[in-house]
């Protein structure tokens, strides 16, 4: 089995030279580097199409790890930000009154939140969360859970070295810095357990309970395949912070008006007292946000008892206007209803190809972000946490997602990263995506 890219790529390959003369890796950030083969260039975006540096065209299910829920150069977006960007201008340092509209947006479709603060990117929005719970509770233990995944910054970087770690063992695979420059004292505060363990639950409250300040989890895990919480884990998380006064962190960076209008929240009906938002929150422009209850935002405040929040470029005017017009489509039209008929008609054809080539395969999540987790025995649940991920085949998946991406379709090729819909793949050929998968199934496994 092979992962290399058959297809000649002239124009990439004196782009990467030439990019590789100026930036580590050549690249601007390192998850676009998939190696000599298969780094991918590109030339311009439209709908759910993505053009690539050489001139082939795709059909883009990895739409830039997420953002994009209504497609590529949304005319009702774009309009809006140029609009805002050429009548106000991008950013003064001060506030226009769009931030407050953005929010009760927000607060229409998330009755969780009460109040809200802006952020630059999810790693940021976290950040916030995070402090603002440690600043609230005066505790300083933060607990997040296996293959869930909370940004870049020092303190989630540390990981279960799930490589490294045999599926025998009844033992939690040992966490491990992702990365050199980590600093051992930012793991200082931080536990990891397994996503719906309900023992490991009740463990690190009796353990840690008073000293934990939020428990951070993404309830669908949009970076380990969609893996869900069940509705069961969900409940023991909220009853055990409520009654260790610890806050419930929930990351919805993926899932946030993506997985319903109200994020994985309105699905569990299960609320945090923090949550956090960014990606389709703007289609694609960098906006994202942390809110909750009043009383816990309300520690934000300048002075030594206050948690401080701020940045330069946070809530500026293309972030906000594109979070505006983004999140008033999705409350106004059919959109998510769409997108959600789409990805489960996608699931259908996908599934019939893995049938018909006798591979057994479980779906995951939500039908806007499902994860596909080959060669589980057919009388398996869908896998429901990061070890039962690593028992999966995931060497087929990557081998059959990069004979997709050499077809047409683009998708990230490893199995954690969940295939994303947007409303524009309302319009894919479902026949053709059939013969493309059954073409590129039948390779991978030759
Ligand atoms: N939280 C979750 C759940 C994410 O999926 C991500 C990124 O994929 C982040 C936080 C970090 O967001 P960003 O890459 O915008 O910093």
């Amino acid at each position: 089995m092979t992962t290399q890219s058959s297809t000649p790529k002239p124009q990439r390959d004196a782009l990467l030279a030439n990019a590789h003369r100026h930036m580590p890796m050549g690249v601007a950030d390192s998850y676009r580097y998939w190696g000599e083969d298969n780094t991918v260039f590109v030339e311009s975006l439209k709908g759910c199409t993505l053009t690539d540096a050489d001139g082939q065209e795709f059909v883009d299910f990895r739409l830039a790890y997420g953002p994009i829920i209504l497609g590529y150069r949304d005319p009702r977006i774009d309009q809006a930000v140029i609009k805002a960007i050429t009548e106000v201008g991008t950013m003064s340092g001060f506030s226009t009154g769009l931030d407050a509209k953005v929010i009760e947006l927000v607060k229409s479709l998330c009755p969780q939140i009460e109040k809200m603060r802006f952020a630059n990117s999810g790693t940021e929005a976290v950040l916030g969360a995070v402090r603002t719970a440690r600043g609230f509770t005066g505790r300083n233990k933060i607990v997040v859970v296996e293959g869930g995944f909370h940004g870049l910054y020092d303190e989630m970087m540390w990981k279960p070295d799930v490589d490294g770690w045999n599926p025998e063992q009844q033992s939690a695979p040992e966490i491990k810095s992702f990365g050199i420059g980590i600093p051992e004292a930012s793991r200082e505060h931080l536990e990891t357990i397994s996503l719906n363990d309900l023992d490991a639950l009740s463990d690190v409250f009796q353990r840690l309970g008073d000293d934990i300040a939020a428990i951070v989890i993404e309830p669908i895990m949009g970076n380990c395949g969609s893996i869900a919480a069940s509705q069961e884990y969900m409940q023991a998380l909220r009853d055990q912070c409520d009654q260790h006064g610890a806050l419930l962190i929930i990351d919805e960076v993926k899932t946030g008006f993506r997985v319903a209008k109200g994020g994985a929240q309105e699905l569990y009906r299960i609320y945090a007292d923090l949550t956090t938002f960014a990606k389709a929150m703007g289609n694609g422009y960098p906006v994202a946000a942390f809110g909750g209850r009043a009383a816990v935002m309300d520690t934000i405040h300048f002075g030594a008892k206050g948690v401080t929040h701020g940045g330069t470029y946070t809530a500026n005017m293309i972030a906000l206007s594109a979070a505006y017009a983004t999140l008033s489509v999705l409350k106004d039209t059919d959109a998510l209803a769409t997108i959600h008929q789409t990805g489960a008609a996608i699931q259908r054809v996908l599934s019939q190809v893995f049938s018909n080539h006798g591979i057994e395969h479980k779906f995951a999540g939500p039908d806007s972000m499902f994860g596909i987790h080959f060669n589980t025995r057919a009388d398996q649940p869908v896998p429901h946490n990061y070890r039962d991920w690593k028992q999966t085949n995931s060497e087929l998946y990557t081998t059959f997602a990069h004979r997709l991406i050499d077809k047409g379709i683009m998708l990230e090729p490893d199995s954690r990263e969940p295939w994303f819909i947007c409303e524009a793949h309302q319009s894919l050929d479902l026949d053709w995506l059939q013969r493309v998968a059954d073409e590129a199934l039948a390779e991978a496994i030759a």
